[in-house]
């Protein structure tokens, strides 16, 4: 049988095409959930999750806004009965060096990672509690162990730790409801974020940096999040999953 047969499972950031959330969606849906799509406007949630199918929706919510946020959660629970995966995907980086770190690159950078993780987990914590089980996967980033991954500036690695510590303290806090939390701190994954970002001169020696030899895509992270998502994963809280191809082993 499926793993995730009856599951409802939550995706932010989940609309783009060629992003981890929604290579997520496809391997979630494959094992019976049916996924919400969240983003922004202009990502088009609703088409996105057409492709996915008739029984999957999506909405627009912006997840630095708490109201949004609990709109959604709203919305889900009246549209698809329950939550029992939220995966905590949306993110935008910025490549600065610290002294060109403006106030407004801080909160941009940190509301969306960090805040915004707050936030949807806030919104669907109560439900899980009701149920008496579920699993938040949230996307941290090999930046935040290694003080910068490849593109994104120090107030990305910031907001990513804080996602970690964040994670874990969940963790901690609702083990006793059966809410497990996880994270996944990815490597270098080919997606928009990204594309064309890499300079060809670097190319080589980031890839020699990699023991798998190879930069990472999609359903690399998003067979990971269906491991963490569903009971396979029954007794795992509070672990951060490496998804690097060994660019970082520690
Ligand atoms: P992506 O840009 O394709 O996906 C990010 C998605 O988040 C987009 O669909 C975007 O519209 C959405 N989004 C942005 N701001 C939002 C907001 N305020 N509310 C709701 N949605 C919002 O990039 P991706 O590589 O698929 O990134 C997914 C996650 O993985 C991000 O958290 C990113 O930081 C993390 N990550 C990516 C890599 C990588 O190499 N690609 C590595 C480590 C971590």
């Amino acid at each position: 049988s499926l793993l995730l047969d009856g599951k409802v499972a939550v995706i932010t950031g989940g609309a783009g095409l060629n992003g981890l959330g929604f290579a997520t969606a496809r391997m979630l849906a494959a094992q019976g959930a049916r996924i919400a799509l969240l983003d922004l406007e202009q990502a088009n949630p609703a088409a996105a999750a057409a492709e996915l199918g008739p029984q999957h929706i999506g909405l627009v919510a912006n997840v630095t806004d708490k109201a949004a946020c609990d709109a959604a959660a709203a919305e889900i629970v009246k549209r698809l009965g329950r939550i029992d995966v939220l995966v905590n995907n949306a993110g935008i980086t910025q490549p600065r060096k610290t002294l060109d770190i403006t106030s407004a690159d801080y909160d941009a950078v940190l509301d969306v990672s960090l805040r915004g993780t707050l936030f949807m987990s806030q919104a669907v914590i109560p439900t899980m509690q009701a149920q008496k089980s579920g699993s938040i996967v949230c996307i941290s980033s090999v930046s935040a162990q290694r003080g910068g991954g490849i593109l994104g500036g120090p107030h990305y690695s910031a907001a990513k730790a804080g996602v970690l510590g964040l994670a874990k303290a969940m963790a901690r806090e609702f083990g006793a409801d059966n809410i497990r939390v996880n994270c996944i701190t990815p490597g270098l994954i080919a997606t928009d974020i990204n594309k064309g970002k890499i300079p060809e001169d670097k190319r080589a020696a980031i890839l020699d940096g990699i023991p798998l030899g190879r930069i990472g895509e999609p359903s690399d992270v998003g067979g990971c999040i269906v491991f963490l998502a569903s009971d396979l994963s029954k007794y795992c809280t509070g672990i951060t999953l490496d998804v690097n191809g060994g660019m970082l082993i520690h």
